[in-house]
């Protein structure tokens, strides 16, 4: 894939993507192959992406991040200075959407444990 490719994937269909190239390689992809992937069973640890891997679960951005972790030997300025573009995770690799960046509010202040108000 290509990294201009890469840069318009959501986050779903970048860990679809992701999925495809482990289990198919760049070859002829079969979702079959994706489907009956048994990631969750790996001998290390199982795969954080798994249960995204069909690209239609609501995505993790946090299973990306701890796949790029898993990819850089769990080091985090390892993960920063990948220069992989091409990596359908490249975009999300800091497990946090870019296009978002700057779009949300505020929000909802923090409600710190046991502060809660009756009836919440
Ligand atoms: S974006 Fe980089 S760190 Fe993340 S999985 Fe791809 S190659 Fe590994």
């Amino acid at each position: 894939m290509k990294a201009a490719e890469v840069s318009k994937l959501t986050p779903m269909g970048s860990v679809h993507e992701y999925c495809k190239e482990c289990v198919c390689g760049t070859g002829l992809f079969n979702p079959k192959e994706v489907l009956n992937c048994t990631g969750d069973k790996a001998f290390i640890r199982p795969c954080p992406l798994f249960k995204y891997r069909m690209g239609d679960n609501k995505s993790s951005l946090k299973a990306m991040r701890q796949t790029c972790l898993m990819c850089m030997g769990e080091s985090a300025p390892l993960v920063a200075e990948c220069d992989t573009e091409n990596c359908p995770l490249h975009p999300y690799r800091f497990g946090k959407n870019p296009s978002l960046v700057g779009k949300r509010g505020p929000g909802v202040p923090f409600k710190a444990k046991g502060n809660e108000v009756d009836g919440e």
